[in-house]
Order: C-alpha cells, then sequence, then structure tokens
C-alpha cells in the first residue's frame, strides 16, 4: 500500500509555518450588527459607466490616479493604485525586502499585515512594542535598525485609535534617512486630515504614504488602495505590481468616487461617523463594565473592560445576539480589550442597550456561564 503524500512537505517552510491573517470576514460570525472591520455602514450606491470587459483594464487606470492626485495635492507620479493598502504593504516589501537578508520593522500592537506580508516573503520582523503612552520608542528603533530596510507606522493606528505625534514621526524619519524606507499608514487618515503628511514628501525622500478608499469612503468591497511617494518609488512599486492589479469595474467605481461631489460625500460620512463616536464614547464610559474608552481619532474605538470575565461576557453575549465586535484581548497590552467600529446612530444605540443589559445583571450573568 502506497503511503499518501503529503503535498505540505512541497510548500516552502515559511508557509507552512505562517498563520494566516485572521481577517474579520475569516473570522465569521451571524450578525446584524457588523462592528468588526472598521467599515462604513450603509453601501453606497454606484453605477458602472465602463462596458469593455473584453479588454483587458488600464494597470494604472489614469482618471483614478488624476484624481486621487488631486485630492492629495501632489502629481499623478507620485501616485499609484492597488488592490487595497494590503497590496502595498506587499509590493513594498518585495521591492525592498532581500529575503532571509533584510528586515521590517513595526511597532506592535498594529495592524496585522505588516507582519503576515513579511511572514510570506521569508523576511525578519523587528518588532518593537510601542511605549505606555502608544508612541513608538524611538530609542529602541534607533537600537534595532540593523539590517531593516523598511519600517511601518499606522496613523492613526489599528486598533489603538491614536495618533503617532509628528514630533516623533520625525525623528523616526531621520534615523531612517539614506537607509531605509518609512512607510506611514494613513488607512484612517480621513477621520483626521489635518494630520496627513503628503506635504512631508518633498522633505523627505524615504517617505512612503499608504491610503485606502475601503474606510471613510465606505468601499471595502472595491479592494482599492494607493501608495503616495516620490517618482522613483513608485516607478519601482510599478516594476513588481501585477499587469493588471484592478479590474475595470473597481477603476470604474474608483474614479466616480474620487469626483468633486464623491469627496464631499465622503467629508459628510466622515462628520456622520465622529458624531457618533462622541456619542457612543460618552455612553460607554459611563457603563459599569467598561475601564476605559480610549481617545481615537478614527472610526473606531478601543474599550477596555473592568475585567477579563466582562471583557469575555461582552464579546460571547453580543456575538450571540448577531452583534459582532473584534476581539484585541491577545495583543501585547490589550487585555480586555475590545475594538468596535463605529456604525450608524441606530447601531451605536443597539450597541449600548445590549451593553446596559449586560451591566445590569452582571452576576446572574457570570453565573450562568460558570454553570
Ligand atoms: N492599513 C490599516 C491600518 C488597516 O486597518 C487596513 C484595513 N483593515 C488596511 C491597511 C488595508 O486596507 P485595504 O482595505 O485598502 O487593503
Amino acid at each position: 500500500m502506497s503511503t499518501i503524500f503529503d503535498i505540505n512537505s512541497l510548500a516552502r517552510e515559511n508557509v507552512r509555518k505562517l498563520v494566516p491573517y485572521m481577517s474579520a470576514r475569516r473570522l465569521g460570525g451571524n450578525g446584524d450588527i457588523w462592528l468588526n472591520a472598521n467599515e462604513y455602514p450603509i453601501a453606497p450606491d454606484f453605477q458602472l459607466t465602463e462596458n469593455t470587459l473584453n479588454r483587458y483594464p488600464e494597470c494604472q487606470p489614469a482618471a483614478v490616479i488624476q484624481r486621487y492626485a488631486n485630492y492629495v495635492g501632489l502629481q499623478p507620479e507620485q501616485v499609484l493604485v492597488s488592490r487595497g493598502a494590503d497590496e502595498s504593504i506587499e509590493l513594498l516589501i518585495r521591492v525592498f525586502c532581500e529575503p532571509d537578508r533584510d528586515a521590517i520593522l513595526f511597532c506592535p500592537p498594529t495592524y496585522g499585515m505588516y507582519s503576515v506580508s513579511a511572514e510570506t516573503f521569508g523576511v525578519e520582523q523587528k518588532k518593537i512594542p510601542v511605549s505606555a503612552d502608544w508612541q513608538p520608542d524611538i530609542a529602541a528603533i534607533a537600537n534595532n535598525l540593523d539590517r531593516v530596510k523598511l519600517i511601518y507606522i499606522c496613523s492613526p493606528n489599528n486598533p489603538t485609535g491614536n495618533l503617532i505625534d509628528s514630533a516623533a514621526l520625525r525623528q523616526i524619519l531621520e534615523l531612517a534617512r539614506n537607509r531605509a524606507i518609512v512607510a506611514i499608514d494613513e488607512a484612517y487618515i480621513e477621520f483626521c486630515p489635518d494630520h496627513t503628511t503628503t506635504r512631508w514628501l518633498q522633505d523627505y525622500p524615504h517617505l512612503v504614504i499608504l491610503r485606502t478608499l475601503s474606510k471613510a469612503f465606505a468601499l471595502a468591497g472595491l479592494r482599492c488602495g494607493f501608495t503616495l511617494a516620490s517618482a522613483d518609488i513608485i516607478a519601482l512599486m510599478l516594476k513588481v505590481i501585477a499587469p493588471y492589479p484592478l479590474a475595470t469595474p473597481v477603476a470604474d467605481i474608483a474614479a466616480q468616487a474620487l469626483t468633486e461631489t464623491g469627496i464631499n460625500t465622503m467629508r459628510n460620512r466622515v462628520t456622520e461617523i465622529v458624531s457618533n463616536r462622541i456619542y457612543l464614547q460618552q455612553a460607554l464610559s459611563k457603563s459599569a463594565l467598561v475601564e476605559k474608552v480610549f481617545p481615537s481619532e478614527t472610526n473606531y474605538i478601543l474599550v477596555r473592560f473592568t475585567d477579563a470575565e466582562d471583557a469575555e461576557i461582552v464579546f460571547k453575549m453580543l456575538w450571540d445576539q448577531g452583534i459582532i465586535l473584534r476581539d484585541q484581548r491577545k495583543q501585547p497590552g490589550l487585555e480586555n480589550c475590545l475594538r468596535i467600529t463605529i456604525g450608524s446612530r441606530r447601531e451605536c444605540e443597539q450597541l449600548l442597550s445590549a451593553i446596559n443589559a449586560l451591566s445590569n445583571q452582571p452576576q446572574q450573568i457570570k453565573e450562568t456561564e460558570n454553570s
């Protein structure tokens, strides 16, 4: 009898060991109220206008590039469009990091795809935890730059919601000058637009900025993101990008989202979400189950519950009721923390009443859970 061949033995070793990124969608759940992926709660309405699906699309659709360049005040040569900011995270590693030799550096707790992309390409990861105030530890970064080609800084940071101080960003850019790329992930910058670093591109040739249509533009399902950088860096990225990274319907809708009307609609959405965030922050901070609602510059908030048991109960009981949050309890320094996306006002109200119902009878719930 022949033994069964294990196809896994053919896979690269780092892929065999890889723990894939558990996106909100992969984690599943059966919900009516999705507050786990930092999406906008309502689907925007777009019609397709391009009817040329027999043809391959443009690699870098000119209208999309030109409109995004106008939106951010840069030249089209400084803009690359890709399949979400996630693709850009990966392209940077493929351009700048030699497997088994170079390293990337990032500061946990932060967005999970920097790690997963590096792992996939066999690139070492230097993880320098943030300090107690959730700012980068500059001295530790300075001491760990050996072989580092790429530094990812997420600002505002996911999942903590805070901005990175501009003085710290400048210190990191100075440390990296002539030796590494600094990629500032501005996926949530539309919620605090005054803090963008786009104008710094003229001072730092090694600065890269990551952007997306998935958050304030309400288009997570479109899979469309942008890289802003010097024309030289964009040219390098264009060498490694897929020949047709954006489907024709994606480019069609992205171009519409970036018209003046599209941008105004986005800004109105931001106003609405920020007002819902303030409402939710104030209401949740009064809950007996909540230890702290962290300040946020984004469309989500990080909430620390009073103890491990409360965090567990809130997460599970809400999950069972179809209100899906994002569990952050395993991230370094985020004990008892859940991340909550800001939904519509009605969703915020439903969430609050579900949490208040739990806090009114915590003892009874704990007893049931333990039985
Ligand atoms: N960066 C951060 C900080 C994010 O939170 C996300 C989305 N979760 C991304 C990048 C990826 O965005 P996209 O949907 O454009 O791939």
